[in-house]
C-alpha cells in the first residue's frame, strides 16, 4: 500500500502526529496557552521578542497602523550587522563557528567564527564606502553560495545601503531588469560558479545585464575571484574584491538605522506574473525572523547543527540562513552546490559530517529524493537530526512521510511553514513542542498572527471548508511596499476584500479540526462541471501512482464544462509513457478522488516547467493547455521543456 493511502485508512486520531513527551519536556515553547497570551495582546508579545535584539534607541510606539501602512517600533533605531556580529562578540561569542560552508568541489571547506565574519564584514564596508556607496543607496548583488555572499549583505546592512540579492541562476536580462527597477548604484558578483562540477559565467552575464539595462545607474562592479573563469574587466568600473578589501581596517561603526529605514529589496519568483520588487525594513523584520527561527525550528543556538539548504537569492535564505541564524546566533551549515553532486547523496554526507541537528529544506527537493530512492539516505548516519522543516510549496503527503520515515529518526517534528517573500517571515506553522501535525498541513497561524480563511464576501469560512488565505492583523516583517510602486501594493493585496485584510492569493481549507492546508495560488483552483477542485489534491492523487514520480494539474477553458483536468507527469526511472499508463493514470485518479476528477488529458514530460527557485510554473502549463501566448517566463529555470509541451500540446489539439 502507498504511504497516501495508509495515510487516508488511518483514523483522523492516528494521522496525527503529536509532539513526543520527550520533545515538548524540552522544547523552547510547550505551553498552549502561549497562542492565547499572544492573541490577547500581539503587539507586546512582539515587543518582547524585539527586546531580545539589541537597540540603539528604544521605540516609543510599538505599532502604527494605517492600512495598509504599518510601522512598527516607532522612533527605534538599531543595526542588524551589529546585531548579528558585534553583540555575540562583546558577550565573548567571537570564537563560536558562524558559517560551517561548504564548496562543490569535494574537500573544500570554511569554518569561519563570529569574529572573523565581523572582520571581513567591516572591511568590505569601508570598500563599499571607499567606492562612493551610502545609505539607502542600492547595490545589486548576484554571487552563488559562497561566504562573499553574506559578507556582502551584512557590509550593506551596516553602512545602511539597500541590497537586492538576484538569484545567480537568473539570466542577464532578468538580472537587468532588477537593476534597472531599483537604480543599483554597485553590482557585486563573481568571476563565476560551480554548478555540478563545471563553472557557469557569471561576470559575463553581468556585463551583459549592465549592457541591456535601459538606465546606467551602475558605478562599479565588484567581482569575487571563485572559479578563475577568464572575465573581462573594465576600467574605472569593475574592481576585484580582494583587491577592494585589502588594507581596509576590520573596524567600522555600524550606521544607526530607523526601525523602518529600508533593509532590501527583494523579487518574488515570479509564479504569478511580472515579479515585484519586495520591500523589508529593519525592526520588525528582524524581530519577526528571530522569534520564528527560535520557535519554529526549537532552535537551541549552544548545542544545534543548523542548515537550511535554501539559496541565499530567495527570501528563505535571506530570513533563515543569514539574518536570523546569525542575530540568534546559530551555527550553520551553508553549501554551495547542488544536493546530487558528485553523487546523490550529498545533502546526507552533510548532515553526517557536521551533525546537522535542524534541517530546513522544499518538497521539490524532497520528492527529488523519493526519486533517487532511500538508499542514499540510508547510506549514512541521520540520527543527529532532530527538526525538519519545508517551505515554498504545499507538501503532498506522500512526500511529507517519506521525509519522515527516511530522513528524520522516526518521532522528529516535521514543520510546514507557509510563508511568501511578503510576509518575511514564518506564518503558519506547527509549533514542535505543542502542535500536532498533519502530513500536508500547516496546521496553524504563529502566535500574535491572526490567520483567516474566507469565502468569497471575505466571511470566514467554518471548519470543513475552503477559501481564500488571508491575515487581518499587521505584523512585524511584513512588506511595507512594493519598490516604486505602492499603487501595486495596495491593489495586489489589499484591494481583494479592503480594509485590514491582506490577500496572500493563496487558497487554502480547514479541517474538521481547524487546521489549515493550504492548497496554493487561487488561481489553481479549478471549476470542474461546477466542482470546485484543488490542483494540489490532484497532484497528489497522479503521485501516489507508482510510476508517477511529480505532477502538476491545472485547469484549462472548456466549452463543455467550464474548466477540463489537464496533467502534467515526469515518471519514475524504468516507466515509459504510452496511451495505456495515460490511461491507467486517469483511472487512478478517478479512484482516489472521484470520476468528476479524471484528467482529460495526461502529457508525460522528462521535466515539469519550474521557477529557478524550484516551483512549478502552473500558469505556463495553463497557457501551455490552452494554446495561449505565455506570459512572462523570464525566471523560468528550463525552456526547453516548455517548447516541446507547447508542440506536444498542438498535436492534441
Ligand atoms: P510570485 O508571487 O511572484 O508569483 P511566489 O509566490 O512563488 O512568486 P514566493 O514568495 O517565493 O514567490 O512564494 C510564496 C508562495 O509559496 C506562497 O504564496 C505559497 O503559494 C507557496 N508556499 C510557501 N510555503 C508553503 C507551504 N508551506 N505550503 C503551501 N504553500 C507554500
Ligand atoms: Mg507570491
Amino acid at each position: 500500500m502507498s504511504h497516501e493511502a495508509a495515510i487516508e485508512n488511518l483514523s483522523r486520531e492516528e494521522r496525527t502526529f503529536p509532539p513526543t513527551e520527550a520533545f515538548a519536556a524540552q522544547a523552547n515553547l510547550s505551553d498552549p496557552a502561549v497562542y492565547e497570551e499572544a492573541d490577547a495582546d500581539f503587539e507586546g508579545w512582539w515587543a518582547g521578542h524585539a527586546e531580545k535584539l539589541r537597540w540603539m534607541k528604544p521605540w516609543d510606539t510599538v505599532l502604527e497602523w494605517e492600512a495598509p501602512h504599518a510601522k512598527w517600533f516607532v522612533g527605534g533605531t538599531l543595526n542588524i550587522s551589529d546585531n548579528c556580529l558585534d553583540r555575540h562578540i562583546e558577550s565573548g561569542a567571537g570564537d563560536k563557528v558562524a558559517y560551517h560552508w561548504e564548496g562543490e568541489p569535494v574537500g573544500e571547506t570554511r569554518t569561519i567564527t563570529y569574529s572573523q565574519l565581523k572582520d571581513e564584514v567591516c572591511q568590505f564596508a569601508n570598500a563599499l564606502k571607499a567606492h562612493g556607496v551610502g545609505k539607502g543607496d542600492r547595490v545589486a548583488i548576484y554571487l552563488p553560495m559562497i561566504p562573499e555572499l553574506p559578507v556582502a549583505m551584512l557590509a550593506c546592512a551596516r553602512i545602511g545601503a539597500i541590497h537586492s540579492v538576484v538569484f545567480a541562476g537568473f539570466s542577464s536580462q532578468s538580472l537587468a531588469d532588477r537593476i534597472d527597477d531599483a537604480d543599483a548604484k554597485m553590482v557585486i558578483t563573481s568571476d563565476g560558479a560551480n554548478r555540478r562540477g563545471k563553472q557557469i559565467p557569471l561576470k559575463s552575464a553581468v556585463d551583459e545585464a549592465i549592457e541591456k539595462a535601459s538606465g546606467d545607474s551602475v558605478e562599479t562592479v565588484v567581482v569575487v575571484d571563485r572559479t578563475g573563469l577568464a572575465i573581462s574587466m573594465q576600467d574605472g568600473r569593475d574592481v576585484w574584491y580582494h583587491e577592494a578589501i585589502a588594507g581596509q581596517s576590520t573596524e567600522c561603526a555600524a550606521e544607526e538605522m530607523d526601525a523602518e529605514d529600508v533593509l532590501y529589496i527583494l523579487y518574488t519568483s515570479g509564479t504569478t506574473g511580472k515579479p515585484k520588487g519586495i520591500v523589508h525594513t529593519t525592526g520588525g523584520y528582524l524581530t519577526q525572523t528571530t522569534a520564528t527561527q527560535r520557535l519554529t525550528f526549537d532552535l537551541k543556538p549552544d548545542t544545534d547543527v543548523y542548515w537550511c539548504a535554501a539559496d541565499i537569492g530567495w527570501v528563505t535564505g535571506h530570513s533563515y540562513i543569514v539574518y536570523a541564524p546569525l542575530a540568534n546566533q546559530t551555527t550553520s551549515v551553508m553549501y554551495e552546490g547542488t544536493p546530487d553532486f558528485p553523487d546523490k547523496d550529498r545533502f546526507w554526507d552533510i548532515v553526517e559530517r557536521y551533525g546537522v541537528t535542524i534541517l530546513y529544506t522544499a518538497p521539490t527537493a524532497i520528492r527529488a529524493f523519493m526519486k533517487w530512492g532511500a538508499e542514499y539516505p540510508e547510506s549514512k548516519d541521520l540520527s543527529s537530526l532532530r527538526v525538519l522543516g519545508t517551505v515554498g510549496e504545499p507538501i503532498n503527503p506522500e512526500a511529507w512521510m517519506w521525509y519522515r520515515e527516511h530522513i528524520g529518526p522516526e518521532d522528529a517534528p516535521i514543520v510546514d511553514t507557509w510563508w511568501q517573500t511578503e510576509t518575511g517571515g514564518h506564518m503558519i506553522t506547527p509549533l514542535p513542542g505543542i502542535t500536532a501535525s498533519k502530513p500536508g498541513s500547516a496546521m496553524r497561524a504563529f502566535p500574535g498572527i491572526k490567520a483567516v480563511v474566507v469565502d468569497d464576501l471575505g466571511d470566514p469560512v467554518e471548519p470543513g471548508q475552503g477559501g481564500y488565505l488571508t491575515i487581518q492583523r499587521p505584523w512585524p516583517s511584513m512588506l511595507r511596499t512594493i519598490w516604486g510602486d505602492d499603487q501595486r501594493f495596495k491593489d495586489t493585496y489589499w484591494a481583494r476584500f479592503g480594509g485590514d485584510t491582506y490577500f496572500a492569493g493563496d487558497g487554502a481549507k480547514l479541517d474538521e479540526d481547524g487546521a489549515i492546508w493550504v492548497l496554493g495560488r487561487v488561481d489553481d483552483v479549478m471549476n470542474v462541471s461546477g466542482h470546485r477542485m484543488s490542483t494540489t489534491e490532484i497532484e497528489s492523487a497522479l503521485v501516489d501512482h507508482e510510476s508517477v514520480a511529480e505532477s502538476a494539474v491545472v485547469g484549462r477553458a472548456d466549452d463543455l464544462t467550464g474548466q477540463a483536468i489537464s496533467a502534467f507527469v515526469t515518471l519514475v526511472g524504468g516507466y515509459e509513457a504510452s496511451d495505456e499508463l495515460e490511461a491507467e493514470l486517469k483511472v487512478h485518479v478517478g479512484e482516489q478522488i472521484g470520476k468528476i476528477a479524471r484528467p482529460a488529458e495526461v502529457y508525460f514530460t522528462p521535466d515539469l516547467p519550474k521557477t529557478r527557485s524550484g516551483k512549478i510554473m502552473r500558469r505556463l502549463l495553463k497557457q501551455i493547455a490552452e494554446g495561449t501566448e505565455l506570459g512572462d517566463a523570464t525566471t523560468l529555470a528550463n525552456p526547453d521543456i516548455v517548447t516541446a509541451l507547447q508542440e506536444a500540446a498542438a498535436k492534441r489539439s
